[in-house]
């Protein structure tokens, strides 16, 4: 009798191990069948997994070995760059391979059930596809200086101006590996803020198939693009950052379009950045990337700038906008400490608002809060508005006349009295989009006043009907977070008011003026256009803050000098290297007494070039009714780093915590 033959098999559980099986008498397997799915027993379920070899040997005894059940042949098999870039994110993360490969796999190939396959939805954007415009001269030089041609590993910071035409230069970078036959992929943070970037690309090769790749996508659809990209019939793929994952046979570009975004940041799970991911991918592969941003992470700048010593990326500028006579805005501090805000508007912003209302131009008010205000309270008692299950305000919103949690999810409806002394009067405390909103309603009683947050835009198609509305000139005061800021063309948008920017000046997180700075910069670059040139009014008690100052002058360069230089001294990223291990538990005591267990790892001990700092509860201290704590782990050397987190991590996993407590690593963590 001849021994079976075994294959290994990748599966979505949280075990740092393969899984043997045995092949079936007369279908014996090859190697060209590594990559494919397969379908398996395990336990009293099947699961779908993914044959990623076949030993000579097991190390569990032959007769235990249950057979493998069926080879899904009705795809190609995935190739072995996307091998080596999901092992590359499961060592580096430290997340179990199984897991990381198959959760990067669309659910419908994860599925023991074929998914019915749907009818294809019609793009929802039809874009007027325009003629490539004439390049700029700085738009010129950077594509003369990203080399395409030569194959090899490259990687370029594209530090372009709101404007500047960026996304001119990806077309026509994406143009060239079309023409050389190659697979591009384009990262973008938000697709769901880019319908516009997506009708672009769409428009400009209408042939290349392009697809896109989100998590706003339906099961069908994703599958069906993800198989487009595998199979080679799309050529372009834009996506957001699970796209990184995207197997594509012929890959020759990657573009990671405002790389500075912490939304490439993966927040849950396995906690990669798909930033970083991009820049691995592209050298394992030997193509180019380029990196895009007005405002570059401080990691991206020190790596493309020569007085951090690093110059690993090639740094490529654009100063100007790239329509003709267009400048940028003009940034003007408004003292408030001077001319004092009424219901948080200052005389300046509101005379600056009514001269746009004169002259039929829109407004941004930009604020990054949503709700009506961030706490209800009782001036008789001094009750406020928190919630039971976080460390956290509820925040009022009165639009839907509720109090809502931003951390959990929870709401209740507003009170009528205050719950411990019966007060009637409760009054609402700072301000939110929502209280904006009513303020310039009433104080500009014939605007349209539109307000654009993650409430009033929650679906795609709310957030794509508030964008024609505005583009079409149905508005004329927008008030709006975060997401107004990115990548919109508004054309009769000449003025920005940022409101409250200084709470974030000072904040405890030292990533903090990094995000302002990105966020004023990018709202600022919604404003003007060439016949009518753009103004941002920012309010502050700070006006001659260097932030403000630098961004006052549009001086990026000067702004990521000066944190550059703190971080230096302070031994932050990017001059160090930091891990950070959370512990969430009923009771913080255990959480804590987990982190301290492992940090008393013997381990942690011998390792002299990692330095641990003490358990500390987290800012949000509680969260959906969990404590939670954290302990950082930081090095000067990414590689003692990652060898002393190779072997803590089987230690951790040997301690055995309270029923309750769980706990994770994430490597380069951006939130503390
Ligand atoms: P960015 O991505 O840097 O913000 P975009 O690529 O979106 O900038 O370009 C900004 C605007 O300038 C767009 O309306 C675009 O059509 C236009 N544009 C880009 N390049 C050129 C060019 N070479 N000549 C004229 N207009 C251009
Ligand atoms: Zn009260
Ligand atoms: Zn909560």
């Amino acid at each position: 009798m001849s021994q079976p033959q075994i294959a290994r098999v990748a599966l979505d559980v949280p075990l740092r191990t393969f899984f043997d099986y045995c092949v079936p008498d007369g279908q014996p397997l090859s190697a060209s069948d590594i990559g494919y799915r397969v379908r398996v027993p395990f336990g009293r379920q099947q699961k779908i997994g993914i044959l990623v070899e076949l030993p000579a040997a097991s190390n569990v005894a032959l007769a235990q070995l249950r057979p493998l059940d069926s080879v899904l042949r009705d795809l190609p098999p995935l190739p072995a760059d996307w091998f080596r870039l999901t092992e590359f994110c499961a060592a580096y993360y430290h997340a179990p391979l199984g897991q990381v490969m198959l959760s990067t796999l669309p659910a419908g190939l994860r599925a023991t059930t074929a998914a019915k396959p749907r009818q294809r939805r019609q793009a929802a954007i039809v874009a007027a596809a325009q003629p490539a415009p004439e390049l700029t001269a700085e738009q010129q030089a950077s594509l003369a200086a990203i080399d395409t041609l030569a194959a090899g590993f490259n990687a370029y910071l594209l530090h372009g101006v709101t404007g500047s035409g960026k996304t001119e230069v990806y077309l026509r970078l994406i143009e060239r590996a079309l023409a050389g036959g190659r697979q591009s992929l384009l990262l973008v943070p938000e697709i769901n803020l880019t319908p516009q970037l997506e009708a672009r690309v769409a428009a400009r090769f209408p042939t290349a198939g392009m697809v896109s790749l989100h998590s706003e996508l339906g099961d069908a659809a994703r599958t069906r693009n993800w198989r487009a990209a595998l199979t080679g019939a799309a050529r372009i793929v834009l996506g957001t950052r699970l796209a990184i994952f995207t197997p594509l046979p012929e890959l020759g570009l990657i573009v990671v379009d405002e790389e500075h975004d912490v939304s490439f940041k993966q927040q849950d799970g396995i906690r990669y950045s798909a930033r970083d991911l991009a820049v691995f991918r592209a050298r394992q592969s030997a193509i180019p990337i380029v990196l895009g941003s007005a405002t570059p992470s401080l990691e991206s700048w020190a790596n493309a700038t020569a007085d951090a010593g690093r110059g690993r990326y090639q740094l490529l500028t654009l100063h100007e906008r790239a329509v003709e006579g267009a400048r940028l805005p003009e940034v003007l501090r408004i003292d408030t400490r001077v001319d004092k805000t009424q219901d948080g508007l200052s005389g300046a912003l509101l005379r600056a608002i009514e001269q746009r209302l004169e002259r039929a131009e829109q407004s941004l008010i930009f604020l990054n809060r949503r709700g009506y205000a961030p706490v209800l309270a009782c001036a008789a008692c001094g009750w406020s508005s928190s919630c039971h299950r976080c460390a956290a305000n509820l925040v009022l919103h009165l639009s839907d006349r509720r109090l809502r949690c931003h951390h959990c999810g929870f709401e209740a409806r507003l009170p009528k009295a205050c719950p411990t002394c019966g007060n009637q009067d409760l009054s609402p405390f700072g301000r939110g989009t929502q209280r904006l909103e009513a303020v310039l309603a009433e104080r500009f009683p014939q605007a349209r006043v539109v307000r654009v947050d993650r409430d009033s835009a929650s679906s795609r198609k709310q957030w794509e009907a508030l964008v024609e509305r505005i583009r079409c000139g149905d508005a004329d005061i927008l008030v709006g977070t975060q997401m107004l800021a990115k990548g919109h063309d508004f054309p009769r948008l000449t003025l920005v008011g940022a409101v409250a920017p200084d709470a974030a000046l000072f904040a405890a997180d030292w990533r903090a003026p990094e995000r302002l700075f990105a966020q004023l910069m990018q709202v600022a670059g919604r404003a003007g256009r060439a016949d009518r040139p753009g103004q941002m009014l920012l309010q502050t008690q700070f006006p001659e803050h260097p932030l403000y100052a630098a961004l006052a002058r549009h001086d990026f360069q000067a702004f990521a000098a000066l944190q550059l230089e703190e971080r230096q001294q302070a031994g932050f990223p990017p001059y160090a290297y930091q891990a950070m291990l959370r512990a969430e538990a009923p009771q913080m005591a255990d959480a804590l007494r987990f982190l301290s267990v492992a940090r008393a790892c013997p381990l942690v001990e011998r390792e002299q070039a990692v330095n641990f700092y003490d358990p500390v509860p987290m800012r949000l201290s509680r969260r959906a009714s969990l404590e939670r704590g954290q302990l950082l782990v930081e090095s000067p050397s990414r590689r003692a780093l990652q060898r002393f987190l190779t072997q803590w991590l089987p230690q951790l996993e040997a301690i055995k915590p309270p029923s309750r407590l769980r706990w994770h690593l994430e490597v380069d963590p951006l939130e503390f």
